[in-house]
């Protein structure tokens, strides 16, 4: 019986393990057109100011509108186009789409924040990444100083030249955020040494931020580091008033989560950006209690 049962749960494995590459290889192969077709969106979500409640930046996140599966996610994608060059090509059309879209909006006097991309761990090591920035920047004539690079912190210890190219990047006037903050497997002894703009509480310490007593402790820790560091500092995943609460109450100046707005698309994001400025004096949030 027990021989039975093994054997059948092998089939079944190797069957779902069949299914599962099948799945990966259409991707794959669905992902290589899906750059002709035009099938990638940036969607943007707001960074809010914690003093004023005002918008000060947004972060670009892609999308991919497949034709029949609908809007599939980064975390499905990514990895998959991590895998192939295909990483390269969707990361430099990140970054001119991001970058043309904001200067886009600086020109038509709509908002004038900044404007955050992510970066993928092939992408920083990509030797020609800072030229290829530099010329999109010359090219959408976005301003260097609004253009802010999300990269993590297991990127940085992955490369002995990344102080190298943080350090070149940081000369074009780009700022360095380091994302998901807390999670990496690194020392914090880096901290001094590189140019970092921006700290970036990882979701993972803000979810149960409210009542854990350990999550208190350590984002608490991470803001008044950033602090004596002169760093800037921002929180995402940001769901409730409470986690909010929690926030500013340790004197966190920057906001990101569903509780002010979940990622839009470009139209979207600028129709609730000037129907805030209208009825609201551009306060984002309940400023009501
Ligand atoms: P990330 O950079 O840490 O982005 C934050 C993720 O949290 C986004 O998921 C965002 O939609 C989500 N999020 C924001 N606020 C909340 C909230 O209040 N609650 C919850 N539950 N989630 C929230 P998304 O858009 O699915 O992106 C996932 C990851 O994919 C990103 O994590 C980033 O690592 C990667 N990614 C997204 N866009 C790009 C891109 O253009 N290039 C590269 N290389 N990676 C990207
Ligand atoms: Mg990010
Ligand atoms: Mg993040
Ligand atoms: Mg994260």
């Amino acid at each position: 019986e027990v021989k039975r049962n093994g054997k059948n749960g092998y089939k079944y494995y190797s069957c779902e393990f069949n299914e599962q590459l099948q799945l990966r290889l259409e991707l794959e192969s669905e992902l290589r057109k899906a750059m002709e077709r035009e099938e990638f969106r940036l969607y943007y979500q707001p960074q809010i100011s914690s003093i004023d409640n005002r918008m000060i930046g947004v972060e670009a996140l892609i999308r991919w509108e497949h034709p029949t599966k609908g809007i599939i996610s980064p975390g499905v994608f990514i990895p998959v186009a991590e895998e192939s060059d295909l990483i390269y090509s969707i990361g430099e059309w990140t970054m001119r789409e991001a970058c043309r879209q904001m200067k886009k909006w600086h020109d038509e006097g709509v908002f004038f924040a900044s404007v955050s991309v992510n970066l993928s761990a092939r992408q920083f090591l990509q030797p020609n990444l800072v030229q290829q920035i530099h010329v999109i920047l010359e090219e959408t004539g976005l301003d260097p100083s609004f253009l802010v690079l999300e990269i993590t912190e297991s990127m940085m210890m992955d490369a002995s030249h990344s102080i190298g190219i943080l350090n070149e990047l940081n000369s074009t006037g780009v700022k360095i955020s380091l994302d998901d903050f807390g999670t990496g497997y690194s020392s914090l002894s880096y901290l001094k040494h590189y140019p970092i703009y921006k700290l970036k509480i990882d979701r993972s310490f803000i979810i149960d931020i409210t009542t854990d007593e350990s999550d208190q402790a350590i984002v608490a820790t991470i803001i008044s580091m950033a602090k004596h560091l002169k760093m800037e500092v921002i929180a995402e995943g940001i769901e409730t008033k409470e986690q909010l609460d929690f926030l500013t109450s340790h004197d966190c100046k920057e906001i990101q989560g569903y509780y002010y707005c979940r990622p839009l698309p470009a139209q979207v994001l600028e129709e609730k950006y000037l129907a805030i400025q209208a009825e609201n004096n551009g306060i984002w949030g309940d400023l009501k209690h």
